[in-house]
């Protein structure tokens, strides 16, 4: 991106609106070269390079290399005061684009179905606005371009990494787009917005035999079929109904022929709560249930429970100052959303500062598109709406 010297407006909305005008078609540009170019997580190498790439060409100290492909990057104000971090994850997903798009995704298997393409975008934005603002800025701007969100643990191994630390951050902003809020509006969600993401492998070991002589077998896959059915009691009789909370079983393997009673059968799914009460009471629930049904039924179950990402929860103060940044910057536009049961691993850095995240709407008109779908068209709009709303609360926190 090209730097310009903005004409320093005692009000921050002109020169944000301006500056983000002037860059915005080549931000479009970098989005879809982005997008043409997906890469899976911790192997976001070209598209750690377009940031290093621009990062540069704006005059940006930075770091790459940090936890792989992960680059992250400085903007000193011409004041001192708190260290704000602004994250975005790189990553794309193992999917097979369907848009037809003339930048559609030329790695076959691989699409930005997220639209982590916009939020690597969006930042770069972000860092092109606040590095012309930054002799206004009381405070330091961390730029963190974060690889692997969806599920790989890109964030833990940026903390691990000392990404929290080197100026050690106070607080923290994330963005993501959301389809189901149409582009140019904005989405808040209060406390606990995204679920703590547990996953589950229960094995339920029988005994094989000939399936026409059950009496000489211990039938795993109908103590399997109790345990499904089981298991949903304990959203609906265990977690406390105020506490949201859902148990899948997501997958089930077993047998082989029809006249063979198999051995064992695997069940594998997904825990997702917003508390970490509910969270504590599903997994005792579960492992008691495995115990149960194996005295029951005669099986042995073994469960392995593995505790994923936790809530992200919304920090109040900080989500007070970026909604009214965001309507002080774009007007009425912003309003509350639901929690939802999606997950998200900015909660690791959530959970060591006050953080917030902002949903950027990128529903297009005429559309009704879902995240990780094969056709998700977002409409590009939202990244120039982002770098507004992202650049001034910025500007509002560090002032
Ligand atoms: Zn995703
Ligand atoms: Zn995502």
């Amino acid at each position: 991106m090209s730097s310009a010297t903005l004409p320093l407006a005692n009000d921050p909305a002109t020169a944000i609106r301006a500056e983000t005008a002037r860059i915005e078609p080549e931000l479009i540009e970098i989005r879809r070269d982005i997008h043409a170019h997906p890469e899976i997580g911790f192997e976001e190498v070209r598209t750690a390079g377009v940031v290093s790439r621009e990062l540069e060409r704006l005059g940006i100290a930075h770091r790459t290399g940090i936890a792989g492909t992960g680059v992250v990057g400085l903007i000193e104000g011409g004041r001192p005061g708190p260290v704000l971090a602004i994250r975005a994850d790189m990553d794309a997903l193992p999917i097979q684009e369907q848009t037809g798009l003339p930048f559609a995704s030329r790695h076959p298997g691989m699409m930005h179905a997220c639209g982590h393409d916009i939020h690597t975008t969006t930042l770069l934005g972000v860092a092109a606005v606040l590095k012309q603002l930054a002799p206004q800025l009381a405070g330091t701007v961390k730029l963190v371009f974060q690889p692997a969100e969806e599920g790989l643990g890109g964030m833990a191994r940026m903390i691990r990494e000392g990404v929290m630390d080197g100026p050690k951050i106070d607080m923290a902003l994330t963005l993501h787009n959301h389809p189901d809020i149409p582009v140019g509006r904005f989405g808040f969600a209060r406390g606990p917005s995204l679920a703590a993401s547990d996953k589950f492998e229960i094995v339920v070991h029988g005994k094989s035999g000939h399936a026409a002589f059950p009496q000489y077998a211990v039938d795993p896959i109908v103590a399997a079929a109790q345990l499904v059915g089981m298991l949903q009691t304990v959203v609906s009789r265990e977690v406390k109904p105020v506490h949201p909370a859902v148990v899948t079983v997501a997958a089930i393997h077993a047998g082989t022929a029809h006249n063979i009673i198999p051995d064992s059968c695997l069940l594998r799914g997904t825990v997702r709560t917003l508390h970490g009460e509910a969270q504590d009471v599903a997994e005792a629930a579960m492992r008691r249930l495995c115990d149960g049904i194996g005295a029951t039924m005669r099986v042995r179950c073994e469960m392995t429970y593995e505790r994923g990402v936790p809530a992200l929860v919304n920090d109040d103060a900080v989500l007070e100052r970026v909604v009214q940044a965001v309507q002080s910057q774009c007007g009425d536009v912003i309003g509350e959303v639901e929690a939802i049961m999606g997950g998200e691993d900015f909660a690791l850095m959530a959970n060591l500062v006050p953080s917030f995240q902002l949903k950027v709407g990128s529903g297009q008109p005429g559309r009704s598109d879902d995240l990780h779908n094969s056709d998700y068209q977002p409409d590009e709009a939202c990244i120039a709406m982002g770098v507004q709303a992202l650049s001034r609360a910025a500007v509002d926190i560090l002032s």
